[in-house]
């Protein structure tokens, strides 16, 4: 598929991240208005709830664009879905009858404040990339035992927290916790000393189910995806996680970008999982492609010098698609909403400057990274800031996400002491 040309010049360009093609979702705010619903286009904020106040769009019988979410245009299901980019796209298109219409309820997007687009109803995460399930299981089990004998079969994840998912520019702070060190006899608690950051994926449940389905109907059921940093302090981690998984180590936070790009504008850059090592079960098997072929990079930037590329990878390396990994999670019986949220899983690459964590970067800190200004980096320093970005590159023009970013601010003096 080519350009769709746009009367949005700023659309036009093969290079911006948000062309026709594109249209993400986002929750946006002006000085003077409410946080609304929006799709971006060039370098503008098409305003969804004026145009639906205007009678130039209607979805349903009741207004669903001027909330500061989407999950209600989610529950109106994926013809609607198709529905609404298909209406947006006669709108935008180059040539449009009704662009005197639509023109007035453009906004500038470097005016305009971006919200968390939807209200997250639950959170999971997965550990669903080979490379990374690979060189995280060899430095903490040796090479021999790096996957668990489950890693091959099963999409391995646990149950986050939707509280602490947060918009792309809100600072997070170092967590405090309980950490044994190697050299420790005894635990100690203290500000997290190995705090990571994990590029992932994060795909955007759309509709309801309470049955378990199939990979198909689990691709059905995803709105769009968004970059998701999972925030990680390894030291809590490495004292905490066995039996039953991280706890405390992820939930301080988990950044998500704040376009959800649609499942619609990425169909072009579908791509195949990996050959499976050993047979899946026949309920997780894929019915097509079912990954996306989503280069990305991580920038990692000290307080005050110029960010360093410190990984480069894409989506097209993970072993488990979202659409297997929300299969499984039905299997359970397990009911799912419209605003979940599920985290791919770190996404690492066969070679170093592919890996997505700097626990994989730094190697558990026995090779710090060389940063552009010559600082060294094991794990995250107070005022750095971590940047992921991703985009799919088409004939002509870029699917981008644009950023998701977090600063980390420095530890509380203790957070136990009385107030
Ligand atoms: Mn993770």
């Amino acid at each position: 598929m080519p350009l769709l040309r746009s009367w949005v010049v700023s659309a036009n360009d093969p290079a911006g991240s948000f062309p026709l093609n594109n249209l993400p979702c986002g929750v946006f705010s002006t000085d003077d208005e409410e946080p609304r619903c929006g799709v971006a286009i060039g370098d503008q904020i098409l305003d969804l709830a004026a145009l639906e106040q205007e009678g130039v769009l209607r979805l349903a019988d009741d207004p669903v664009f001027d909330v500061p979410f989407w999950n209600e245009v989610m529950e109106l299901g994926p013809q609607t879905w198709q529905a609404l980019r298909d209406r947006l796209i006669v709108l935008l298109s180059e040539g449009a009858t009704e662009r005197a219409e639509v023109a007035p309820h453009l906004v500038p997007m470097a005016g305009a404040r971006l919200h968390m687009p939807f209200l997250i109803a639950e959170y999971t995460d997965f550990y669903a990339g080979r490379h990374h399930a690979t060189n995280v299981g060899t430095m903490f089990r040796g090479a021999e035992n790096a996957l668990p004998p489950n890693w091959l079969h099963i999409p391995i994840g646990y149950n986050g927290r939707a509280s602490s998912v947060v918009v792309s520019g809100t600072d997070v702070r170092r967590p405090w916790g309980q950490v044994k060190g190697a050299n420790d006899t005894v635990p100690r608690f203290a500000p997290s000393r190995r705090f990571d950051f994990e590029l992932e994926l994060g795909a955007v449940v759309g509709t309801a189910s309470a049955r378990p389905v199939t990979v198909s109907e689990a691709d059905a059921m995803i709105f769009g995806y968004v970059l998701l940093n999972d925030w990680s302090a390894r030291d809590i981690q490495g004292w905490e996680y066995q039996p039953l998984g991280p706890f405390q180590a992820k939930a301080t936070a988990t950044t998500i970008s704040p376009w959800i790009v649609t499942r619609a504008a990425l169909e072009p850059f579908r791509t195949a999982t990996p050959p499976r090592e050993v047979a899946l079960l026949p309920y997780l098997a894929e019915p097509g492609p079912m990954l996306y072929d989503i280069a990305l990079e991580v920038d990692l930037q000290p307080e005050g010098a110029a960010p360093t590329t410190i990984s480069r990878t894409n989506y097209a390396e993970m072993y488990y698609s979202a659409a297997q990994q929300l299969a499984h999670h039905t299997t359970s019986g397990c009911p799912m909403t419209a605003g979940d949220l599920l985290g791919s899983g770190t996404i690492s690459g066969p070679e170093k400057a592919n890996r997505g964590s700097l626990l994989e970067l730094s190697w558990g800190g026995k090779e710090p990274l060389a940063l552009a200004g010559g600082d060294l980096r094991s794990f995250i320093e107070d005022n750095d800031t971590v940047i992921l970005r991703g985009a799919a590159r088409g004939d002509g023009y870029t699917i981008g996400f644009g950023e998701c970013v977090g600063k980390v601010i420095p530890a509380l003096t203790d957070p136990y002491a009385p107030s």
